[in-house]
């Protein structure tokens, strides 16, 4: 029949419309700010710096590579690098962010700088109440506004942190197996040289007698 769909689309509005009064599984809406959603898992809105363990200077994972500064498509990340270096999860040294700054009145959240990290390091927010009077001050996030707990971000992402967890621990894993093999093959090479040496001394020649000067002629 012409129009049944439309009818039919009509019909169920209806229902939900007067459902919505008697029952509370029909609401669509929340009395918001006193009630709210908590955010799905797809969320994302600003970048955050993630840290592991208890302080988030030592356990920043950032090495200051400056990638995502250099992708970021409207160039709102600003990085400057420091000097000496510190180890990272892999306990190589490397170098750590002096300033980090992200302008979030300018960044789109594209999660183009999530994409290239290649150390884990920064992963997209999910806070969205972040309107300020301060246009400039206020939108600027520095280092220690953008670090955020590894924990943080396992609640966030769960499924994403476990991926990152899983990535880090890898290579943690592969560091410390090749180190191991390092230092193992180190030893072996030590142990071969010691015994080289060994073999050198013990097969050596034995020195001629030094000969002894004969006592000086007496004249008679
Ligand atoms: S989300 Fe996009 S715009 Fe925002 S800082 Fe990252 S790369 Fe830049
Ligand atoms: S957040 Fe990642 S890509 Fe950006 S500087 Fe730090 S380590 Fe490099």
């Amino acid at each position: 029949m012409l129009g049944e769909g439309i009818l039919r689309g009509l019909a169920e509005t209806a229902r939900n419309f007067v459902g919505s009064f008697v029952s509370a599984d029909r609401l669509t809406t929340v009395q918001y700010p006193e009630e709210r959603i908590a955010p799905i898992e797809a969320t994302r809105d600003f970048p955050f710096l993630v840290y592991d363990g208890g302080d988030w200077e030592a356990g920043m994972r950032c090495v200051a590579c400056q990638i995502c500064e250099k992708e970021c498509p409207p160039k709102c990340i600003y990085i400057v690098k420091s000097k000496d270096k510190k180890p990272d999860y892999k306990g190589q040294l490397q170098l750590y962010p002096l300033t980090f700054d992200i302008d979030i009145s300018v960044c789109m959240s594209c999660q183009i700088c999530v994409e290239v990290c290649p150390f884990e390091s920064i992963k997209m927010d999910t806070k969205f109440e972040l309107s300020t009077a301060d246009r400039f001050g206020g939108l600027l996030l520095t280092k220690d506004k953008l670090a955020k707990s590894n924990a943080y971000y396992q609640k966030l992402h769960p499924h994403d942190a476990a991926d990152s967890d899983a990535v880090i621990a890898g290579e943690k894993a592969k560091a410390e197996a090749k180190a191991k093999a390092a230092a193992e093959a180190k030893a072996k090479a030590d142990a071969e040289a010691k015994a080289k040496a060994a073999a050198a001394t013990a097969t050596a020649p034995l020195a001629p007698p030094t000969p002894t000067t004969p006592p000086p002629a007496t004249g008679k």
